[in-house]
């Protein structure tokens, strides 16, 4: 069936009364063109609406949702509110705007019901996992990371926020959509035993998206807190690489107990992985440390080591700036096989030389844990601007 195009969706919005009640939300500009993002038989509709109206206009948003997913042609829609526009102004604000996310508000009296058990209230520790840039193995060594945790007899999720290119339905070969169990809330997948929530799972890895960033920051919001997540001692989040606006912002919503930063040896992504360190440091989130990935190359025929990059780059950094440095996972063929099989090395291969690396890590990273247990609990930090 041919995908209809966004004017289709557009007259179909103009079905739905908007805010004030006296023009629809296309007429009263909430929603145009530029805010529809088709792929697949798959519609995702970001509505711009005033930060403090988020939580009201939830029934709008449900409204979209199903006014889309009923056109011919679409298989499923998803609404997103993002507030771009000054609180009580009808003008959209400069630059990037704030969140608005049905349920991100401070005033949780004033939230819809999501569900029972819903969000990170049953989460003791949540901990991110980092790069200065992609492709440094970020996922690999996040999903690994959780299951070696898991290993230790912690009850594990993953919250994949990569959600340029998310990646935990092929890491952990998982297919299918997150079922609702009552009101908002979603119930994770699952996937060798961690619970798994992941952009991936309502959009198709391939398809490529163009994500602003209140939207990064309103999708991430929506999969913390209306995902039945807890109880959990550890919920991994696979953060989206780089440290541009929405990946500080997210840092300073998200009460994170720490984060992980993933770095190769070489220079460059140092450089990378400072700056990811410096964002953390300005949000006032502990750093747990460094891991060094791909540190160096291990010959599957001879078994002989070669550094590649250098050596230990990464941990004379870590000593530099003061920051654990949590191990060096080399680069090993059998990663990127197991991962891209849909099998972590933690799980294929549990008793491997690699897998007894991520659980060293996963061991370190506990321990920072416990003696970061006193600030668990605390409230999101707040951004120190030096
Ligand atoms: P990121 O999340 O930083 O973008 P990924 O985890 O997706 O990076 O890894 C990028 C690619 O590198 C993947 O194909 C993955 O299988 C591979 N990879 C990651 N770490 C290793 C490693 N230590 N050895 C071999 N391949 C690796």
């Amino acid at each position: 069936m041919a995908l209809p195009d966004k004017a289709t969706i557009l007259a179909v919005l103009k079905n739905i009364a908007g805010p004030d009640g006296t023009a629809n939300i296309v007429e009263q500009g909430l929603i145009g063109a530029d805010d529809i993002t088709l792929s697949n038989a798959k519609a995702i509709i970001t509505v711009k609406v005033p930060a403090e109206q988020a939580q009201a206009l939830e029934p709008m948003r449900l409204a979209v949702e199903k006014a889309v997913s009923a056109i011919d042609g679409i298989a499923s829609a998803l609404a997103i509110l993002t507030a771009e526009r000054q609180p009580g102004t009808g003008s959209p604000a400069n630059g990037a705007g704030s969140p608005a996310s049905s349920l991100s508000s401070p005033t949780p009296a004033a939230v819809a019901p999501a569900g029972p058990d819903a969000g990170i209230g049953d989460v003791k520790s949540v901990i991110a996992v980092a790069s200065g840039k992609g492709g440094v193995g970020k996922s690999t060594t996040a999903v690994n990371l959780a299951l070696a945790l898991q290993a230790d007899g912690l009850a594990v999720g993953i919250l994949d926020a990569d959600i340029y290119g998310p990646s935990m339905p092929r890491l952990l070969n998982i297919h299918g959509r997150p079922k609702p169990v009552a009101g908002r809330t979603l119930k994770p997948l699952e996937g060798y035993g961690l619970k798994v929530m992941s952009m991936g799972f309502l959009v198709d890895e391939d398809t490529p998206m163009i994500w602003r960033g209140p939207m990064v920051i309103s999708a991430l919001t929506q999969m913390l807190n209306e995902v039945q997540w807890g109880p959990l001692d550890v919920l991994v989040v696979d953060m989206p690489p780089g440290t541009g606006d929405a990946q500080l912002t997210m840092a300073q919503k998200v009460p994170l107990a720490g984060a992980v930063i993933v770095s190769t040896p070489q220079d460059l992504a140092l450089i990378d992985a400072r700056k990811g360190l410096n964002m953390f440091k300005r949000t006032e989130v502990p750093v747990l440390g460094i891991v060094e990935n791909m540190s160096a190359f291990v010959c599957p025929k001879c078994g002989e080591r070669t550094d590649i990059f250098g050596h230990g780059g990464a941990r004379d950094e870590a000593a530099r700036i003061g920051v654990p440095f949590l191990g060096g996972i080399p680069l090993d063929i059998e990663i990127r096989e197991k991962s891209d099989a849909g099998t972590p090395i933690v799980i294929a291969a549990p008793d491997s030389a690699i897998a007894d690396i991520y659980q060293e890590i996963a061991a370190k990273i506990s321990q920072a844990l416990g003696q970061e247990s006193q600030a668990a609990g605390r409230q999101p930090p707040k951004i120190v601007i030096e």
